[in-house]
């Protein structure tokens, strides 16, 4: 027999928040379609080929061909995907009364994560194509050891360097919550845990809560929408949530699953780009992987395996989401707070509660907000005098309920 732990009720997703969920879907499709269309232009129209050509001139030595191409290619693709970024990211959220950002401050992160983009592929590319010149039949085996090397580098550095650039990080201004969310860490087993505050609320009107960075630069981030909209038992719950994800290491093994994934993917790109350049060559204007004029198809086919990738990837992430939920209701088992928790992130957020199977599958990277409170409803099994399956990680364990 279910266990009756809250009786939290999802209404049905408002008739915006529907609208919502229709457009995002086919914005959805038309996002994926272009990222794959514009590589195939750049490659069919023999584009790429003669883009290169132009670089040589340009930058006469390798690497430099590589940065000219590098520059014009991104500057090339960001202009052909800019209407439907502006319309996705400003226009619609501003419809749906989901933003009030100045367009000045979307244009101005629109640009800085373009150089950001534009940096972290001059630093690190050439790395690749130099393994494509110097090993060309093994440099998928290199090529993905690299690219685990990255992303620890990336994952480390990203709340240090990159997420200042587009917002402030501090520390929270609501002391007293402060103490009971650090009092909630020390349950948790977390020392030194870093908890900080973003200005999000001049980008969005969206709640969110996240955990980033791996060892020295780890910390949980709490939008302030999120602290301006929910009660402080609700926030209780997510900050509890995003415990799990920390006492869990769930950064650690998403770094190992990308790893995992990540020799699939150079391997599979590595045999697909040796057939079709086999076979169209002459129609893409370059005849050999190493040279520069090969990214449009490598990107392509990246891009491709990605997508096939993704209900794989969004089944590993929910199963985390589903645990770090667990692990939030175990810590502070109160699952009325948690159920309404829910309950404003679908309202505040315009998500559909139960949305299709297909966007389940290629989209959900938590699970949908309807079985979230589902579990919240039915979960409960102190109130039984059952263990807790976090438990044992708890510092102390937590105080039955009289
Ligand atoms: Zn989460």
């Amino acid at each position: 027999m279910l266990a009756e732990c809250a009786h939290v009720i999802i209404p049905d997703a408002s008739e915006l928040a529907m609208r919502y969920y229709k457009s995002g879907n086919i914005l959805w499709i038309l996002g994926q379609a272009w990222a794959l269309i514009v590589p195939l232009l750049f490659l069919f129209t023999g584009f790429t080929g003669k883009l290169e050509k132009f670089s040589k001139a340009i930058g006469k030595n390798w690497f430099f061909t590589l940065v000219v191409y590098l520059v014009l290619f991104l500057g090339i693709f960001q202009l052909l995907s800019f209407p439907l970024d502006f319309y996705t990211d400003y226009l619609r959220q501003h419809s749906y009364g989901l933003s009030n950002q100045p367009l000045s401050r979307w244009f101005d992160n629109y640009g800085k994560s373009f150089l950001v983009t534009l940096i972290t592929a001059i630093a690190f590319l050439w790395i690749f194509y130099l393994l494509l010149k110097k090993s060309p039949r093994r440099w998928w085996l290199y090529g993905s050891l690299v690219s685990m090397a990255l992303s620890f580098f990336m994952i480390f550095i990203q709340p240090l360097w990159i997420d200042p650039l587009f917002n402030d990080f501090g520390p929270m201004k609501n002391k007293e919550l402060e103490q009971q969310i650090l009092s909630l860490a020390d349950k948790a087993g977390i020392e030194n845990g870093r908890v900080f505050e973003v200005d999000k609320s001049k980008d969005t009107k969206m709640v969110n809560a996240y955990v980033t960075g791996l060892g020295a630069s780890n910390r949980i981030v709490l939008w302030d929408t999120t602290l301006q909209r929910l009660q402080p038992d609700q926030i209780l719950f997510i900050m509890g949530h995003e415990m799990g994800h920390y006492v869990l290491h769930h950064i650690w093994w998403g770094f190992l699953y990308f790893s995992a994934l990540s020799f699939f993917l150079f391997y599979a790109t590595y045999r697909l780009a040796s057939f079709l350049l086999h076979r169209y060559h002459r129609r893409f204007g370059f005849n050999d992987l190493s040279h520069i004029a090969s990214l449009p198809l490598l990107l392509f086919i990246f891009s491709l395996l990605n997508l096939l990738t993704t209900p794989l990837t969004n089944a590993f992430s929910r199963y985390e989401e589903h645990e770090a939920d667990r692990f939030g209701l175990e810590i502070t088992q109160n699952n009325e707070a948690a159920g309404t928790a829910f309950l404003a992130l679908q309202q505040e957020n315009l998500a559909n509660p139960r949305p299709g199977s297909i966007f389940r599958f290629w989209r959900s990277t938590h699970p949908p907000i309807g079985e979230r409170v589902d579990f919240t409803n039915s979960y409960c099994p102190w109130a039984e005098g059952k263990p807790l399956k976090y438990g044992p990680l708890f510092k102390t364990q937590p105080a039955q309920p009289q």
